[in-house]
């Protein structure tokens, strides 16, 4: 990242931080957080369990479900859906538009990249990641919710001028019009969205998906809706969802609710002629999801408690000098580092700054869940250098008292 994204990226945090500590004080939320603590490790210590029951409700309320235990079969189970749907609707292959939502998970398998190499047209609904899809290259998002929180107005308005052809003002609601217009016109021609889940309710078969935007009612009224998720996204009850959802937001945003909580429990139907079952009323026809290992099983729990609500990062030192640089993919700052060790391996996790952490704490002591994030880094790099992966200096260090009897 370049220093004036860093920049700008530090005062969008320090105006985060200033909303999100009165809340995080309120009686209310540190109720919510005590419930949530546990309703996450005690759905982590039961995943399999979640994992049996989600597969029975999915199909009692006819949804697909599927699972992946790679990114790469979770690419491939999602293009056999999506080349159903292409020969079942009749699209022509060339116009094959998809309206995608944003998600930490979809980006770990890398969608949009396989989806277009297979001439697929994906078209981001989250104005963030829609700018940050037309701005090309280095864009890697900065937070969960606000990606493109490291870019100024200037530089936005710049990315769509010249990605769209145009000559607005640095006028946001000029940007935001002109981007939402262009998105809907391109969805015009879409059957099909993609989302990740914010939450899955394995008893009840519904899958909960937060937003502020809109974007998601759009997505998920496809013909056909595909949601990838992972393991780690399992909870017993819709309740428990719910909770995670409002602690999540407290802490991402600072405010008590996103605009909207979207709940998925099925295809689109109705019963309203004679009691008949039509589907396809106004929303999707067909209802699939993917459940995503992806490394997921070999994880530590510690590193599964994660809700998604980027608030590590705000108050991260490292990740607050060097940017995305500090995390792999959108798992951004340590405790990204801790997940790509699972979802890749420690050669990845050492590239994604493993070595970077200082080991201060201050994400454990800003977490809403209490990820211990700098002990699960400590023992990885335990684990890494057993590998061989340390690095020079540390070894020079680690020499030079083998073989001196001092450090320097
Ligand atoms: S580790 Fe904690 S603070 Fe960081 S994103 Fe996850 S829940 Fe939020």
């Amino acid at each position: 990242m370049k220093e004036e994204e860093i920049e700008s990226m530090r005062k969008v945090f320090n105006n985060l931080k200033k909303k999100i500590e009165p809340l995080s004080e309120s009686p209310k939320i540190q109720a919510l957080q005590k419930r949530v603590i546990d309703i996450r490790k005690d759905a982590i210590e039961n995943n399999n369990e979640l994992i049996a029951i989600a597969k029975e409700s999915f199909k009692d309320n006819g949804i697909d479900c599927f699972y992946a235990n790679d990114e790469m079969e979770a690419r491939e189970i999602l293009l056999d859906l999506i080349n159903e749907e292409i020969e079942s609707s009749n699209i022509d292959k060339n116009e094959v538009f998809i309206a995608k939502s944003k998600s930490n998970t979809l980006r770990e398998i890398n969608v949009s990249e396989f989806l277009e190499k297979h001439g697929m047209n994906i078209v981001e609904t989250d104005l963030g990641d829609r700018i940050l899809q037309l701005k090309k290259e280095d864009n890697n998002p900065v937070h969960p919710t606000g990606p493109a929180s490291h870019l100024t107005l200037q530089d936005i308005a710049n990315i769509v001028n010249e990605s769209m052809d145009l000559d607005l003002n640095s006028v946001p609601r000029e940007i935001m019009e002109a981007v939402r217009e262009d998105v809907l016109k391109l969805l015009e021609k879409s059957y099909i969205g993609i989302s990740g889940s914010n939450s899955i309710a394995a008893e009840d078969g519904a899958i909960l998906m937060l937003h502020n935007e809109g974007n998601i009612s759009i997505v998920q009224n496809k013909k056909l809706h595909i949601i990838v998720a992972g393991l780690d996204k399992l909870v017993p009850s819709l309740e428990d969802s719910v909770s995670i959802a409002k602690l999540e937001t407290a802490y991402a945003t600072g405010k008590p609710l996103t605009s909207y909580m979207n709940i998925v429990a099925g295809p689109s139907k109705t019963a309203d002629i004679e009691k008949k079952l039509l589907k396809n009323m106004y929303g999707a026809e067909k209802v699939a999801v993917i459940l995503l290992d992806n490394g997921r099983k070999e994880a530590i729990d510690e590193c599964l408690w994660c809700i998604g609500c980027g608030n590590c990062i705000v108050s991260c030192p490292v990740y607050n000098i060097v940017g995305n640089e500090f995390g792999y993919s959108s798992y951004l700052g340590g405790r990204g580092v801790a997940m790509s060790k699972y979802l890749k391996d420690n050669k990845v996790s050492v590239g994604s700054g493993l070595y970077m952490c200082t080991l201060c704490g201050m994400c454990t002591e800003n977490c809403p869940v209490l990820t211990p994030t700098y002990e699960i880094i400590e023992s990885l790099r335990n684990t890494a250098q057993k590998e061989g992966l340390s690095r020079e200096p540390h070894k020079k260090i680690r020499d030079n008292i083998k073989d001196k009897g001092s450090p320097y």
